[in-house]
């Protein structure tokens, strides 16, 4: 048999056209270097010790009581449902109703897939904050719609929205806006300030909001009362937002891939319209472990996010000393770097040579915007890593 090739026998191409720019996604490819050349992983962002061995044990247990191990509802196990909802209202105060208001999803990434899918027409516009998570992008392309990025900017140690870039974007064929905070990759977590300006212009312009939340437990108060606020929370926002969560990041088990959203009956009933027809359902025997995790006193949350501050600091003053300039995140597993104080100006070229180099793997920020040169100088390294390990890459950092 002749070897496959990317196009059929009349030259069309394999892939459709809508996937075409995508290639393999940047942390498929940096994990495989790393496995390649033995490098230490700081790229792909998921923990190297797993989550609370109670929260293991209730999937083991799961699993051989039988719960979740034939397809579990549609919507979601109601125990995992009731347990997100009572999370919402413990945390913030935001009621939902666990039958017609949350839906267990795949992983953020369904929520995002199937939320697309369902709420976006071929030639709408989604407006979303450059850098953007590499799934919005191709979600956005799947659902036919057109991508309007808005730039962060840095600006005095953060990244930084431009609420008038914002108002600018939003054009008549605006659908909805797909926001991230805590930011990945940048690690920006929008303020009230920026959020109630945000949430005014949804309402004035009449747009749906998809709102990507998975960080929401990795904020880090520095004293600045930096705090994570949904979106959902803010004047006349709950009835146009889609809330997405995941177990993965809060719970450091992003192999589990439990996910799910909030929102209004109308628009969970939507975005399931989608979703049953991806996974239909997913994750069973972690549902039921998941719906143990969410009803963890605080204590566990408290503790989690100061063991992910000391190691935020450890990596950030790591890299400062290796001469990075380093934009030291405010939320999520993540820190961005400049790399031209060492001389370079080529992220992308900076992390393909790096594993050779010294041994270490990082995501190039360019791959996550349309205007690439904006996003060109950027560096991503994951701090969700044992001490040890982060202090390793420092010292092969310095090398260079
Ligand atoms: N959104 C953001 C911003 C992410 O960083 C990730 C990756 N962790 C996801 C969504 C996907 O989450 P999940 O693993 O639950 O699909
Ligand atoms: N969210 C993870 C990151 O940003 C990656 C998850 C994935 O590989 N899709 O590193």
């Amino acid at each position: 048999m002749a070897a496959m090739t990317s196009t059929s026998g009349s030259g069309r191409p394999l892939l459709n056209r809508r996937l075409a720019e995508f290639g393999t996604t940047i942390f498929a490819e940096m994990s495989a270097l790393a496995l390649k050349t033995g490098a230490i992983n700081l790229g792909q962002g998921f923990p190297d010790t797993d989550g609370p061995e109670e929260i293991r044990e209730a999937a083991v247990r799961a699993l051989r009581d039988g719960r979740g191990n034939q397809y579990p509802p549609g919507p979601g196990i109601p125990e995992l449902r009731t347990a997100i909802a009572e999370h919402q209202r413990r945390r913030y105060g935001l009621a939902y109703d666990p039958d017609r208001e949350v839906l267990v999803t795949a992983g953020a990434t369904e929520a995002i897939a199937a939320s697309l899918l369902a709420l976006v027409e071929p030639g709408d516009e989604v407006i979303a904050l450059e850098p953007y998570y590499d799934s919005y992008a191709a979600s956005i392309a799947l659902a036919g719609g057109t991508r309007v990025p808005v730039t962060l900017r840095p600006d005095a140690g953060r990244f930084r929205l431009d609420l008038d870039e914002l108002r600018d974007a939003i054009t008549p064929r605006t659908r909805l806006l797909l926001l991230n905070t805590p930011h990945n990759p940048t690690g920006t977590v929008l303020t009230r300030a920026e959020l109630t300006e945000i949430a005014k212009l949804a309402v004035e312009r009449d747009l749906l909001v998809v709102t990507d939340e998975v960080y929401e437990h990795l904020v880090f108060d520095d004293g600045d009362g930096t705090a994570h606020i949904p979106l959902a929370s803010f004047p006349g926002m709950r009835e146009r937002t889609v809330t997405i969560g995941s177990a993965g990041k809060t719970y450091s088990f992003t192999g589990w891939k439990v996910g799910w959203i909030t929102s209004t009956p109308e628009l969970v009933t939507a975005v399931r319209s989608a979703k049953q027809f991806l996974t239909y359902v997913a994750s069973g025997p972690f549902q039921y472990a998941i719906a143990e995790a969410l009803a963890l006193p605080d204590s566990y949350f408290t503790s989690f996010q100061q063991d992910m501050r000391a190691k935020r600091d450890l990596l950030s003053e790591g890299l400062t000393a290796a001469g990075f300039d380093v934009y030291r995140p405010a939320g999520t597993y993540f820190v961005t770097t400049d790399v031209r104080p060492l001389g370079e100006a080529d992220g992308f070229a900076f992390c393909r040579a790096l594993p050779e180099r010294v041994g270490v793997v990082a995501i190039p920020n360019a791959v996550f915007y349309d205007h690439r040169e904006a996003g060109a100088p950027f560096v991503r390294f994951a701090f969700c890593k044992k001490d040890e390990v982060l202090a390793e890459a420092v010292s092969r950092l310095k090398s260079l």
